[in-house]
């Protein structure tokens, strides 16, 4: 009891000596705005910072730092707020949120933008596309630039271009004893190593400078559902489309229960289904031409093949990922797909192979310019992946909790023998192993020092952490 009111009351005492000089808002529980402020995106985490620190500019993040330190206050950082884990907020820390540090501005002569680090992806997509320009953003547009880009940022445009981070030309960066650096390829270049895919364990990042590339502004895609008895086919199909695909082109597969609302004919309601997604961020008559191979795997029961804007494509999925429903996930890097990985794949995690399941499956190509940077060029693990494995599963009731997430675990379980290594973005609360096991030992080494260089005493741990 004694040891929280002594954080509420440090947490007071640091808000009173921030107030006069912060430009931002600082959030304490008795404030009208505190439960609005403490949401993160996954309906599952209710947690109560001590302090909610809304940022508008550097030296707000630098007092905020200050005065949480010298307090003793555990810190935790908030971009767009989409961690699985809930990351960015925890029960008597301050959460230092960047939220209210949003602009973008955009440099078309040199093909550049600077991005504030509480910048959804949307933004940078609408103002990049004012210019018809865009950098490698994620699949959900109200997803934050600063986590994705710190883990890695895989989106449309990757094979092309490369991740987020391999678009990161230089940041801003407060550290742990509040110095401001400016990581970039002449300066603190080991610090923009660490940054491109394990940036929150250095500092907080408050604004990045992107490398733009031109796109759109239309952009051709297609998917296709088909019956569960025709998905070995798609999956080996997809396994084939993978090894051909141009830079241009990502494929997806996924497999999923068709509700009511789902766009296909009544008789396939409730029934297991899978489909074949492509998305071809080139030439749009060439893109539509892929069309064909969705027909040629077997015959679907809908198909929509057609160009749409590149904004649209963007917050397509916004809504089906919306923020506060029950959510759980877990993934796997597959560097192969084996008919043994593919027969579990349909499965989802049940051993008789068929029947529904709440539960969702997808595989996506990775490879193309992701694979043609060094191993260890970057903090990024991992990069000759051939697929992403995602298990996902969103409710409403906290009844159904333990069974969403057993039915995840038993699935992921199932695909663990045919994966190696994942995705740090797609980490929930998994313990050090799962975290060196996104990178790899050579590279976990150098993390470890890399980390004890700029927070040797882990303030910042509220994350993936790498221990110094
Ligand atoms: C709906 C949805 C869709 C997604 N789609 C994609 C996708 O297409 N591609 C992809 O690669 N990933 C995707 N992800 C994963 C996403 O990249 C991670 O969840 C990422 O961490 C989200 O960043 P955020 O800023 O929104 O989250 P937050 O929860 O705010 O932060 C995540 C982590 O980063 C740290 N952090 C945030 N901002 C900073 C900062 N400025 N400085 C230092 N540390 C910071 C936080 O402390 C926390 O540890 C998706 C996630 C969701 C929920």
């Amino acid at each position: 009891m004694d040891a929280i009111a002594d954080t509420a009351q440090a947490a007071l005492d640091a808000a009173r000596e921030l107030r006069p000089a912060f430009r931002g808002d600082l959030v304490l529980p008795h404030d009208p705005d505190y439960d609005n402020a403490r949401r993160v995106w996954n309906g599952c985490i209710d947690r109560r910072p001590a302090l909610i620190a809304r940022c508008r500019r550097t030296e707000d993040v630098v007092a905020a730092l200050g005065a949480a330190r010298a307090r003793g206050l555990e810190i935790a950082v908030r971009g767009g707020g989409h961690s699985i884990a809930g990351l960015a907020v925890a029960d008597k820390a301050v959460t230092i949120d960047l939220s209210g540090m949003g602009g973008v501005r955009v440099d078309p002569g040199t093909r550049r933008a600077s991005v504030q680090a509480g910048s959804l992806l949307a933004s940078v997509d609408r103002e990049t596309q004012r210019h018809g320009l865009a950098v490698t953003s994620g699949f959900v547009s109200h997803t934050g630039v600063a986590g994705l880009t710190l883990g890695g940022g895989f989106g449309w445009m990757a094979r092309k271009h490369g991740l987020a981070c391999d678009n990161l030309r230089s940041a801003e960066v407060v550290l742990a004893d509040g110095t401001v650096a400016t990581a970039g390829e002449t300066r603190d270049r080991d610090l923009l190593w660490g940054l491109r895919g394990a940036g929150s364990n250095f500092g907080v990042t408050t604004s990045f400078e992107f490398e733009l590339h031109p796109v759109g502004p239309m952009v051709a895609t297609g998917t296709a559902c088909y019956a569960l008895d025709d998905g070995a086919k798609v999956l080996r199909a997809l396994r084939e489309l993978a090894d051909d695909a141009g830079d241009e082109t990502t494929w997806a597969a996924s497999v999923w229960d068709a509700d009511q609302d789902a766009p296909l004919p009544a008789e396939s309601h409730g029934k297991p289904v899978v489909t074949l997604t492509f998305v071809h961020v080139g030439d749009v008559d060439e893109g539509l031409r892929l069309g064909r191979r969705l027909r040629a795997v077997a015959s679907p029961l809908a198909e929509t093949v057609g160009p749409v804007t590149y904004l649209d494509l963007q917050c397509g999925n916004d809504g089906a990922w919306r923020h506060g429903v029950r959510r759980y996930w877990k993934s796997h890097y597959l560097w192969d797909l084996p008919d043994a990985a593919i027969e579990a794949f349909l499965a989802r995690g049940n051993s008789a192979g068929k029947g529904n399941s709440p539960i969702t499956g997808s595989l996506q190509t990775r490879g193309g310019a992701i694979s043609r940077v060094g191993e260890q060029a970057t903090a990024v693990g991992h990069r000759g992946a051939k697929f992403e494995f995602l298990t996902a599963s969103n409710w409403t009731d906290a009844g159904e909790d333990d069974t969403r997430r057993g039915l995840i675990r038993t699935y992921a379980d199932a695909m663990a023998p045919y994966s190696r290594g994942v995705y740090v973005n797609n980490l929930g609360t998994e313990g050090e192993d799962r975290v060196r096991a996104a990178y790899g030992e050579e590279k976990f080494t150098r993390l470890v020092s890399l980390k004890r260089r700029y927070d040797p005493e882990n303030v910042f741990h509220l994350n993936q952490n790498i221990r110094p």
